[in-house]
């Protein structure tokens, strides 16, 4: 980063930097107004008429908030789509509802001055507490709240930025889900807000559509006016009002930098990744839905190494059923074809829950009613699922994996239900793809263990080393609190790939990890060095991903593989993962 000075005029603001790249312009302060809320006192008679009044404009809510989901589900991805669900729940919460109905009939008062009242004390209750997942549910809670309170009053929303003028950087003491989705990327620079943190929903948004964002800042909006100018830098996480030319210059230095480093990124898309020792590399995308495809091609990867069917789930108001699924799975392979597209069947439970699925309350979601299990007992769902993957992999290139395996019988189970569903189709003479391949996902040590029972039924593995990591080593992958013995290089970790890549091999089947590790260019010539063959990660992590490999040679990884497999220590083997990736493609690190 620039050198760090302060001359006169020049002030710079730190927070969490939470979506990268580097702008420049005026600065636009929003407000903090609320909608002035007062409180009536009611005659026994208006009573049934005021609650009345509360479920149209709870109603009202709901349709704008499917609006906006649909809206970023088309515009920004599923997962981005998905934060909305949390709102929808703020409308379903039947306690806090039924709170505010007993207080307009008990206190005789408006609608808006009961909810107004109920829903900021539970947000209140809830930002107090020292936890990022709960301090988001406080935000959703409000930013309901003030949706509802729009509708009740008959008033346009707080914050339109639909409208704005000319391009700015938005500063404000917070930005809503709702606000974000309606950000214009050709008028908004950049933004930054005195709330927040790295995983809140506004932070996830900022990096899709791809805006520098600073959160964090504590009050700057107070501190700033509207017209000021500034530089923004999302990477290290500063704003610097009133710039130097100085700083401007060096600015301008590192954005070319960044530029020039992208441009071979950019140049890299049609090559294949292959090591400097001749040792080629498989590198597909992550995918969460068929509109994804696009980016699967515009970052170069040769295919889908994981469509996590379970968001076209969580975005719909109903269970999608097998047509729904069909024409959705049938997209993606035709969007990609002839490249190859794995469909991970549902992979519910843990952290992924269904507004419209009653679940049971678990005491360990993650050990619980989960993926392939609930799968195997809701049959269905399974059998819809399956059937429409059936149909759509008559285009040729589609495969199918079953996510959480944790021993043979359940790949057995599955298998035999996919048998019958073929059965069937063949009975109703639907086409299909005969030679349609199966795989297993590994993600417990358990199927780690099994895996060579498990390569005699399957045509390839993929790691989940997301779920790897947080089962072997029995730390939650949500828990902030230990997140640090979250450690990928763990020793336990090295050797179940190996385990893994070994059995698989034994019996002619390819190994692909899908975990967040394939995409760290850290860790990836790791997994090279135990054999893994395949990696995929988010589409945006396949640039550098190959341009790590194309600096690699096989040898190498291999000795790093050899080294982990003897060290003790993850630390230690984490260095040699960083002194191998710093040494080799130091670009990827040092632009910063
Ligand atoms: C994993 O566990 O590594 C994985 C890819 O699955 P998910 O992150 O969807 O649980
Ligand atoms: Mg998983």
């Amino acid at each position: 980063m620039p050198a760090e000075s302060q001359p006169k005029g020049e002030k710079s603001f730190r927070g969490i930097p939470v979506s990268a790249g580097v702008c420049r312009g005026k600065i636009l302060v929003l407000g903090r107004t609320r909608p002035a809320v007062t409180r009536l006192q009611l005659t026994e008679a208006a009573l049934a008429e005021e609650v009345n009044r509360l479920e149209k404009a709870l109603v009202q809510t709901r349709h704008q908030i499917l609006d906006i989901q649909h809206k970023v589900s088309q515009r920004m991805g599923a997962e981005e789509g998905s934060i909305f669900d949390a709102h929808l729940l703020v409308l379903e919460d039947r306690t806090l509802l039924d709170e505010v109905m007993r207080v307009i009939r008990e206190q005789k008062v408006n609608a808006e001055h009961a909810f107004h009242t109920v829903a900021e004390r539970y947000a209140a209750t809830l930002s107090a507490i020292e936890d990022d997942y709960l301090r988001e549910r406080a935000t959703d809670m409000r930013d309901v709240t003030a949706r509802v309170l729009n509708n009740l009053l008959g008033l346009e929303e707080e914050t339109d930025l639909r409208h704005l003028k000319e391009p700015c950087i938005i500063v404000s003491h917070d930005l809503t889900p709702s606000n974000t989705a309606q950000l214009d990327k050709r008028k908004v620079l950049g933004f930054v807000t005195d709330v927040g943190s790295k995983t809140s929903h506004t932070a996830i948004m900022a990096r899709s559509l791809r805006i520098p964002a600073v959160v964090g800042l504590k009050d700057v909006s107070g501190q700033l006016e509207s017209g000021q100018y500034a530089l923004l830098d999302g990477l290290n996480g500063v704003l610097i009002v009133n710039p130097t030319d100085q700083t401007l210059y060096e600015y301008g230095q590192l954005i070319l930098r960044q530029a020039t480093f992208q441009q071979r990124l950019n140049d890299l898309l049609a090559e294949p990744a292959v090591t400097l020792d001749g040792h080629r590399v498989l590198l597909n995308a992550n995918i969460e839905q068929a509109a994804d495809a696009e980016q699967v091609k515009a970052n170069g990867a040769e295919g889908v190494g994981l469509f996590r069917t379970e968001y076209l789930f969580l975005n719909h108001e109903r269970l999608p059923g097998e047509e729904q699924q069909y024409q959705s799975y049938r997209e993606a392979a035709a969007a990609l074809k002839p490249l190859p597209v794995v469909i991970r069947t549902l992979d519910l439970g843990g952290d992924k829950f269904l507004a419209h699925m009653t679940m049971p309350t678990e005491l360990n979601p993650f050990l619980g009613w989960r993926a392939i299990r609930i799968s195997l007992q809701e049959r269905d769902i399974f059998r819809a699922q399956l059937r429409a993957i059936l149909r759509a992999s008559a285009e040729g290139n589609l495969k199918v994996m079953y996510p959480m395996i944790s021993g043979l019988d359940e790949l057995k189970q599955a298998n035999a239900l996919l048998e019958e569903y073929k059965a069937e189709l063949r009975q109703e003479k639907v086409a299909f793809d005969e030679n349609l391949e199966v795989g297993a996902m590994i993600e417990t040590p358990s199927a780690a263990m099994v895996a060579d029972s498990l390569a005699k039924r399957v045509k390839f593995f993929s790691i989940g080393t997301n779920d790897l990591i947080q089962y072997s080593l029995a730390v939650d992958r949500m828990n902030e609190k230990i997140a640090h013995l979250y450690e990928p290089t763990h020793p336990a970790i090295v050797r179940l790939i190996k385990t893994t890549v070994d059995a698989a091999h034994k019996h002619g089947v390819r190994v692909t990890v899908c975990g967040e590790m394939a995409g760290d260019p850290v860790l990836a010539p790791l997994l090279l060095g135990l054999g893994v063959d395949e990696l995929s990660a988010a589409p945006s992590l396949v640039p550098p991903l190959k341009f790590l490999i194309r600096r690699l040679k096989l040898s190498e990884a291999q000795e790093l593989g050899a080294f982990a497999l003897e060290c003790e220590s993850a630390a230690e083997i984490l260095a040699r993962c960083q002194e191998l990736a710093y040494a080799i493609a130091p670009g990827l690190f040092d632009n910063k």
